[in-house]
């Protein structure tokens, strides 16, 4: 049955809002497909606005490998602006794809990519524009089925009453097997309506299905076990890896924005996973084993991705870009490529050595010597080591003072505060060490024109790392320590000048902490919130802490239970029927290995030390021109 498209009604409201063109698709590059020659459907949603979900590079790669397969046709849709979203109730118009205006519910699958916990209000407000129950449980054979995937979808329990379905890990492969069983559930008449379609997702054991599973408690509030409740549905459910990057070149044909977006450039993912044992990184946990895409491929993709997009910037994507095994030759074989045309290329990397700054110094040779930005994380050389991010005080002011006086002029550094064993020492040491910085940047150039910014976000404790059973920080004590480090930095009269500094206060985290760790029953709080208005809470004008403390009060759900507790190693935890390929012993062993500040290697170039990825998945790390392991460039 054909689909029209709501864009003549929608096309009168756009008028009355803000920015209309996000709204209006046709994008160059984007596609639309006829709707009655494809048997699968597919609506993509980045829930956030347009300006932050277009360039999603994960959502980005599924829309095209869907709309290559012949039957498949995918769509995307963005979280509308409250504007917006007043006028579509008022006239009643439907959440709908930017690609073919056709509205979210015709669609057979909503697929919905969490980088982060904070888009769950705004999946609950396009669920209920689509006319699609909030509740899974009240969903008929006419309704999509939702389907999570992204970093957030590894502990999807707070929002499993709203999903049909959550995959781990790498999209390519699973969604090109999810549409096969959708297509074939049809083509045989949808027997057993949505029931045994989810049972056929969830019998292939590559996807989870949260109605399959009940969830016992302790008296205590504990989790006591989650067990399948049918047969042939796995009791754990793994992550998908996709072992050979340069078999999926994606994007090939990048979306080029109409509005203005967060980033605007044409961005190529170098490798996957990393192995530096960061251990308040769960990208960095739950991306293992490192795969590597091969110079030959990254140069193609450059070279194709400018001339379909037109874009003058590329970026070199990855967890820690300079960390790719043939950087070197990648940076200078792009920057000979491209010098003297209008191409910029970038390389959004954080590591602290001078290496970094000869990368940054080839990727600036078509640009300004503006800014470099490092992550030491940690203000103390002993929090450096509770966190597992080797960076001594000497390495970060040799790399400061090179990155200075070879003409950079501002230095940003990133660090976090309410980390695990964190004293008010530990951050008042992020103020010695940036004093530290402009005073050898100062004698190296003989300048006082240098710059650095000290960076701070809070720390929440996630799913599949060492600190999953840590105590978060309370606001107050993070507050606290940030209003300490302010005034010792303002008050300095010879530095504070020169130091800029960044922060957001502790309560946000928090909420983050309550929906990265919860479980089922934080479910009632997130719709409570979105019933009372919550909307955009990755925004500050629009976030509400006194909104989330209001509903967790009124759904009984202890926050400080949720955050500030700590674990013991053998509570049963949300995911841990959820697979990422760790092995929950060797989790706990670094865990107690932090607390005892003691530090591991990157097993890239040291032995393995068996967390566990590998023989899970009968692979190994993958670097280097032929998959094997070479040595690393510089030594770090
Ligand atoms: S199993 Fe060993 S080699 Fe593989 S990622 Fe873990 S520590 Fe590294």
């Amino acid at each position: 049955m054909s689909v029209e498209s709501l864009f003549p009604r929608l096309e009168a409201l756009l008028p009355k809002v803000q920015k209309p063109i996000q709204y209006v698709g046709g994008e160059l590059n984007s596609t639309v497909k006829d709707w009655d020659e494809a048997s699968v459907r597919w609506a993509l949603m980045y829930p956030d606005a347009y300006e932050v979900g277009l360039p999603n590079q994960g959502v980005a790669i599924l829309y095209e490998i869907l709309n290559e397969l012949p039957d498949t046709l995918a769509e995307r849709t963005y979280s509308v602006w409250p504007d917006l979203e007043a006028l579509m109730r008022a006239e009643g118009v439907p959440q709908f794809t930017v690609d073919g205006h056709r509205p979210v519910r015709a669609f057979d699958v909503l697929g919905v990519s969490f980088s982060t916990e904070l888009g769950y209000t705004n999946m609950l407000t396009a669920l209920d524009l689509a006319g699609i129950p909030l509740a899974a449980v009240d969903r008929g054979d006419d309704d999509p089925i939702v389907l999570a995937g992204g970093h957030a979808a590894f502990n999807p329990e707070p929002i499993a009453d709203f999903l049909d379905a959550a995959v781990l890990g790498d999209g390519e492969q699973i969604a090109i097997a999810i549409s096969e069983v959708v297509r074939e559930w049809k083509s045989e008449g949808s027997p057993g309506g949505r029931d045994e379609l989810l049972m056929r997702l969830a019998e292939s054991g590559g996807v989870y299905v949260p109605k399959f599973y009940d969830v016992e408690y302790h008296p205590d509030g504990r989790i006591k076990r989650v067990a399948p409740n049918r047969p042939n549905v796995p009791w754990r459910v793994h992550k998908h890896t996709v072992m050979d990057l340069d078999e999926w070149p994606y994007p090939k044909k990048p979306l080029v924005p109409l509005a203005e977006t967060v980033h605007e450039r044409f961005s190529v993912e170098i490798f996957r996973g990393c192995t530096r044992g960061c251990r308040f990184c769960q990208a960095g946990m739950i991306t293992r084993p490192v795969r590597e895409r091969s110079i030959t491929t990254i140069g193609a993709m450059v070279e194709n991705g400018i001339r379909e997009s037109g874009f003058n910037e590329v970026g070199l994507l990855s967890l820690s870009s300079a960390d790719h095994s043939e950087i070197g030759a990648v940076a200078k074989g792009l920057a000979d490529r491209y010098e003297g045309t209008n191409t910029s290329l970038s390389l959004p990397s954080t590591r602290v050595d001078a290496f970094n700054i000869d990368l940054a110094n080839e990727f600036s040779r078509n640009g300004r010597r503006s800014g470099l930005t490092f992550a030491p994380e940690g203000g103390s050389e002993r929090m450096r080591k509770v966190i597992n991010k080797m960076v001594t005080e000497e390495d970060l002011i040799r790399t400061v003072t090179t990155a200075y006086s070879q003409g950079w002029r501002q230095v940003k550094l990133y660090f976090m505060c309410g980390l695990p064993t964190e004293r008010d020492e530990d951050v008042m040491g992020i103020a010695d060490l940036a004093k530290k910085v402009i005073k050898a940047g100062r004698e190296a150039t003989g300048s006082r024109d240098i710059r650095c910014t000290v960076s701070i976000g809070g720390f929440v404790p996630k799913p599949h790392t060492p600190f999953q059973w840590a105590a978060q920080a309370d606001h107050e004590t993070v507050d606290r320590r940030l209003r300490a480090l302010r005034e010792s930095l303002r008050g300095d009269r010879e530095y504070g000048k020169a130091i800029g500094y960044r922060y957001h206060d502790g309560k946000p985290s928090i909420v983050e902490g309550l929906l990265s760790r919860g479980d089922r029953r934080v479910g009632a709080v997130i719709r409570a919130v979105w019933e009372d208005g919550g909307r955009f809470d990755g925004w500050s004008e629009h976030f509400s802490y006194e909104r989330w403390m209001a509903a967790a009060e009124k759904t009984g759900v202890g926050v400080d239970w949720y955050t500030t507790r700590e674990r013991e190693e053998n509570e049963v935890l949300p995911w841990d029927h959820l697979d990422a390929g760790l092995d929950r012993e060797w989790l706990w062993q670094d865990w107690k290995d932090a607390v005892n500040e003691t530090e591991v290697e990157d097993c890239r170039w040291t032995p393995c030390y068996d967390c566990g990825v590998c023989p899970t998945m009968g692979t190994e790390i993958q670097i280097g021109p032929t998959g094997k392991k070479l040595l690393p460039l510089t030594v770090v």
